[in-house]
């Protein structure tokens, strides 16, 4: 197909990193671009694996339906097998939904911060929370990447410049340090944003998963119900859109580590 890729660099001892395109929709088609240009020299150690997605229909990655996708279920077997703890969503949007994905009231509208510009309308931010929580490690890095679909030059540049830093970097510390250099503020955002999802989102992650292993829970409503009153005796910081989605990633985790019992 038409948009399908994938490479693999090599560049001994270091870190695994995955970088996927074309999630859903379309994206793939502007995200191969930037896959196929990907100049293995800037890798320093490690391994880069590239991979990029033809169409298919659009389902967000903060839905749980997503992982059920075909695609959805790729990227979840990449994840698992090649455990990167540097891990690349390259996505793309429309021009009318950068106000969305930017506006600081999406954690009251979608459960997640806003996704940070860096320039050239080039957002940052954390990849969806449900497998976040369930995959990463808290010091990898799992980030998304955003440029417009079908971007000017200079959108393509920053996105292809950002990318590198990241190819080319070993750990979360280093990467953030270097983007710090050219975008200070921004990276200000992320890193409280990362502080608010590990006191609030990955606790109650943690302890629900235990208690719904430990207690088969397993029912949706009533591991809901379950979370809700855990959240409030903790005296965690969630909204009910977060919740719901902490409660998806506790479902993710139980199908992908089932009790070890017999
Ligand atoms: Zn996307």
């Amino acid at each position: 197909m038409g948009s399908s890729f994938s490479r693999t660099f090599n560049a001994g001892p270091g870190p695994s990193r995955l970088f996927i395109g074309g999630l859903h929709g379309k994206e793939g088609e502007t995200t191969l671009q930037v896959i196929q240009d990907f100049d293995g020299g800037v890798l320093d150690g490690g391994k880069l694996c590239l991979f990029n997605f033809p169409p298919s229909p659009y389902v967000s990655t903060l839905e749980r339906r997503y992982y059920e996708t075909a695609t959805g279920l790729e990227v979840l077997n990449l994840i698992k097998r090649i455990q990167p703890s540097i891990y690349l969503e390259l996505h793309c949007y429309h021009g009318k939904n950068l106000s969305k994905l930017t506006d600081p009231g999406r954690k009251i509208q979608n459960g997640v911060p806003p996704l940070v510009e860096l320039d050239k309308g080039v957002l940052i931010g954390s990849i969806s929370p449900i497998i976040r929580s369930v995959f990463f490690k808290k010091y990898d890095l799992p980030f998304l990447l955003e440029m417009p679909c079908h971007p000017r030059d200079e959108s393509f540049q920053v996105y292809q410049e950002v990318l590198n830093i990241i190819a080319a970097s070993s750990k979360r510390s280093e990467i953030l340090e270097k983007l710090e250099k050219f975008y200070p503020l921004q990276v200000v955002e992320l890193k409280k944003y990362f502080v608010d999802f590990y006191d609030n989102f990955f606790i109650l992650f943690q302890k629900s998963s235990k208690s719904a292993l430990k207690d088969n829970l397993r029912d949706p409503d009533d591991l809901l119900g379950f979370m809700d009153n855990l959240m409030h005796k903790l005296d965690l910081k969630l909204n009910q859109i977060q919740l719901k989605q902490v409660r998806d990633a506790v479902l993710i985790s139980l199908d992908y580590k089932p009790p070890s019992v017999n």
